[in-house]
């Protein structure tokens, strides 16, 4: 037996599912890149507001792969959520009414796109999806030069989003809102500039319909949604009595934050969770420095320790205690955060996360792509320390332990997972354990450590920092890590 309209009553009562009739509910949202994410996250708060604003569910668009089509089309478009916690629950959504292949069926996904009642479009297409050079367009880009050469039959998205209002914009239609639900710094930005360099190849009156007429807001998204496997989908059909194709799972928490600038009217996210501010970029900085910034500091003091997961390293009083340190006494008070954001229950929340067992986040895979990730996360709240005479020290252990890390792995000649592995490998081989002449040595980086490199204060502290970690054994670390706190 399969998961469906049908089956839906048969479910056992545990099993939570749609509290509306999905028969009265209408399309009005088109989301390209129904992947896991969408499903694990916009879909579920879609789901939740269909019993009051019927008029939202969705259609769901893959562009290339009839996977999740074929999966979910025999049963209805409905799907089970799993969360992952101390309690497992589940849930099936019912918000995906209707769900398209665009390499099979272009006519049908630029017929939804035309019609009146779909007034939003969004997006999870993952970075590559938006052929982004910069800021703007990669009008070189394969996918791109292919959709410019026959604009009515696109395959990519921009291709399809701009096909889609060129539609509107001839029929006399208002156009509707392109919201990126993408993790990706300022994507509403990005994905506006994308799509108005696109059209402007086409027609310039097009380009200036759309600059005029379409809202992209920005947002921000935040749940782990691990990728599906088997184990999953044993699980739920275990607990529901029947099978589905194609489970999804996340943790617990949840977060939406939307920008409130849309075109053609808006369902009333609000009443369900997301955020509404004018803000995007805070909260994109607040994530940065008080999730991501954390998860580096566990990934590279915990790698040293031979933990493995995130859950592991916070089972670690001396690494999670510091962690917690790190966040409320130092992280908080250098970051100017959104207007009205609550800091200590963000980071209580986070803790909370980091801590869930079921939740197998590999510290091996956070500390991948350290000369991006270390700037942004760490150093970029050290400059603002430094500006505003706060202590540094505690801010530099993570930014020391990635270079013993760095050192380790370099030393025993693994290669780095990181865009810059030939020049940090080659430091790393180099290094000596002496704090002046290893630190010497990695702060000629300079696409990593300018401008703070010129700092001395910063320059002493990461010696220090260095310095106790010695040779950063198990016992060096956390021998570091309680001078520390
Ligand atoms: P996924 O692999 O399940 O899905 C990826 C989706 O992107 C698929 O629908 C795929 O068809 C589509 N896609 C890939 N390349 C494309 C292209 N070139 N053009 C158009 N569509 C393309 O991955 P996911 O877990 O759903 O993650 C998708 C995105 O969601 C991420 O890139 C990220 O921006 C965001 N996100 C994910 C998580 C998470 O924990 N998984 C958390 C926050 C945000």
């Amino acid at each position: 037996l399969r998961l469906s309209d049908a089956t839906l009553p048969s479910l056992p009562g545990a099993v939570a599912r749609p509290a509306y009739d999905r028969g009265k509910t209408g399309i009005g949202i088109v989301h390209i890149g129904v992947g896991a994410f969408h499903r694990a996250h916009q879909a579920v708060y879609i789901d939740s507001l269909l019993g009051d604003e019927p008029d939202w569910a969705i259609c769901g668009v893959s562009l290339h792969s009839s996977e999740v089509r074929d999966a979910l089309r025999p049963q209805d478009g409905l799907y089970t959520l799993a969360l992952l916690g101390e309690q497992p629950s589940q849930r099936v959504i019912g918000s995906i009414r209707e769900l398209l292949c665009a390499r099979d069926e272009p006519a049908a996904v630029l017929a939804r796109l035309a019609d009146p009642a779909v007034r939003l479009v969004t997006l999870t297409i993952t970075e590559k999806g938006y052929c982004l050079a910069g800021d703007g367009l990669d009008a070189a880009h394969p996918d791109i030069v292919r959709d410019l050469a026959s604009p009515d039959a696109p395959r990519g998205a921009i291709g399809y989003i701009v096909a889609g209002l060129r539609l509107r914009e001839r029929h006399g239609l208002a156009p509707y809102t392109v919201l990126s639900c993408d993790n990706l710094a300022d994507n509403g930005g990005k994905l506006r500039r994308a799509v108005l360099q696109y059209a402007e190849r086409i027609d310039a009156d097009l380009a200036h319909w759309i600059d005029t007429k379409v809202a992209f807001p920005r947002s921000m998204v935040d749940s782990i949604t691990p990728a599906t496997d088997d184990s999953l989908r044993e699980r739920v059909e275990r607990e529901l009595g029947v099978h589905d194709a194609w489970p999804v799972q996340r943790e617990p928490y949840t977060q939406w934050v939307v920008e409130d600038r849309f075109c053609n009217g808006r369902p009333a996210l609000e009443r369900v969770g997301v955020t509404m501010s004018d803000d995007i970029a805070g909260y994109d900085k607040a994530k940065l420095r008080l999730l991501n910034a954390p998860h580096s500091t566990l990934a590279y003091l915990g790698s040293l320790m031979q933990l493995e997961t995130v859950a592991d390293a916070m089972r670690e009083p001396l690494l999670s205690g510091f962690v917690e340190r790190l966040m409320r006494e130092h992280i908080v008070p250098a970051t100017d955060l959104p207007s009205g954001f609550g800091a200590g229950g963000y980071v209580d929340a986070i803790l909370e996360r980091f801590r869930n067992p079921a939740i197998r986040h590999l510290l091996s895979q956070i500390a991948w792509d350290g000369s991006q990730k270390i700037p942004v996360r760490l150093l970029a709240t050290i400059a603002d320390a430094l500006a505003a005479d706060r202590p540094i020290d505690r801010l530099c252990l993570p930014v020391a332990g990635w270079l013993r890390f760095v050192v380790r792995q370099a030393q025993a000649g693994v290669p780095l997972v990181d865009p810059m592995d030939a020049a940090l490998s080659r430091a790393g081989r180099t290094a000596t354990g002496d704090a002046a002449h290893d630190i010497a040595a990695f702060l000629a980086l300079e696409m990593v450590f300018a401008p703070l490199s010129g700092d001395t204060r910063f320059v002493d502290a990461l010696r220090t920092a260095y310095a106790a970690l010695g040779e950063a054994s198990r016992e060096q670390v956390a021998s570091a890590l309680l001078a520390a706190t």
